[in-house]
């Protein structure tokens, strides 16, 4: 994904939601992008699906290009969303696990013809075959009696079995690329214990590469092997996640890990202060400036690019111009 752009035209003017996002993954690689309601990781995702909500939502600049293995590159952001190209791509190659799986599946279809349905209308797979693959399926996600499961409704289940389900549906057709956006916010910690588990077993088993956006700086220590950080929009940081974690270089991540407890440190935690700005109001320079405890003159005029903090990691701040403390 190359600068980004996806914009929300609203009655009270335009929203930046994303606005010039860069990042690559490659295949069997996992990313986590983190960041506060609001800040576009979802909008990310759902960019990268095409399943924005249009017409009021759409990307107007950038491109994500996908490049299936021994296929040609495809910039996903030039493709008609309902189109044959984008409807082969999204599903089959790349799937995703969305937020709410009591809203996210049809509660009046059994949950197997929903796991069916990618498998039939992308593999050809005939009915009686695929519902056998969704047993399959619902047991290698570790729902118990699957020949009975196949054929209940979203209601019949728990919040956990319903996420298993998602994701039962998401790998039906060994996507190389599964997206899971808060895969385990609904969740109790033992049940997100059993998501993450069943994830990283996934990825070891199927070498499927990962994005999972998520507010819980916990689930990216967990899943991900780099970090994206984003604030309204933008990103204002990315690297290693042991070293985004051990060593945050943006004001903003600091705040983020200082604002969690940790098991083991007596540290006092201290939440960012304030909260982010209206979207049809930005401030000028950094938009972080009215919340950051370092902020200097020069961040209330101009937009900080991203500095080099080490190899292969980023931070967007001032406070890393190779100068600024000259
Ligand atoms: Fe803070 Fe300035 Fe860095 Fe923005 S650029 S995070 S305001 S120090």
């Amino acid at each position: 994904m190359h600068d980004l752009q996806t914009q929300f035209e609203t009655k009270n003017g335009v929203n930046r939601a994303v606005d010039g996002v860069t990042f690559s993954l490659r295949r069997g690689e996992s990313v986590g992008i983190v960041g506060e309601s609001g800040c576009g990781k979802s909008v990310t995702a759902l960019s990268v699906m095409n399943l924005l909500p249009r017409p009021a939502c759409r990307v107007v600049g950038g491109s994500i290009v996908y490049s299936p293995v021994g296929g040609s590159p495809v910039d996903i952001a030039t493709l008609d969303p309902r189109g044959r190209a984008m409807r082969s791509v999204r599903g089959k190659h790349i799937a995703m696990v969305f937020q709410d799986p009591m809203s996210s599946l049809n509660p009046i279809v059994p949950v197997g013809r929903q796991i069916s349905e990618a498998m039939r209308a992308h593999d050809g797979v005939g009915r009686k075959e695929a519902n056998e693959r969704a047993v399959e399926l619902l047991d290698t996600v570790g729902i118990g009696a699957p020949r009975q499961r196949v054929r209940e409704y979203p209601h019949e289940m728990s919040g956990g079995m319903r996420q298993r389900v998602m994701i039962a549906m998401a790998i039906s057709c060994g996507p190389a690329l599964l997206i899971a956006d808060e895969p385990t916010t609904s969740l109790d910690v033992t049940l997100e214990a059993q998501i993450i588990d069943l994830i990283k077993r996934l990825r070891a088993d199927t070498g499927m590469a990962l994005a999972i956006i998520t507010h819980d700086l916990g689930v990216i220590a967990e899943l991900a092997d780099r970090t994206v950080v984003m604030y309204m929009g933008r990103v204002v940081e990315s690297g290693k996640s042991v070293e985004v974690f051990d060593r945050p270089a943006h004001p903003y991540t600091q705040g983020l890990l200082s604002s969690v407890p940790r098991i083991g440190r007596r540290t006092r935690i201290s939440p960012i202060a304030g909260t982010t700005p209206d979207p049809f109001d930005l401030p000028k320079g950094c938009l972080f400036a009215p919340r950051c405890p370092h902020a200097m003159a020069v961040c209330r005029e101009m937009s900080p690019p991203s500095f080099k903090v080490s190899d292969d990691r980023g931070a967007a701040c001032w406070l890393l111009k190779p100068d600024a403390h000259a």
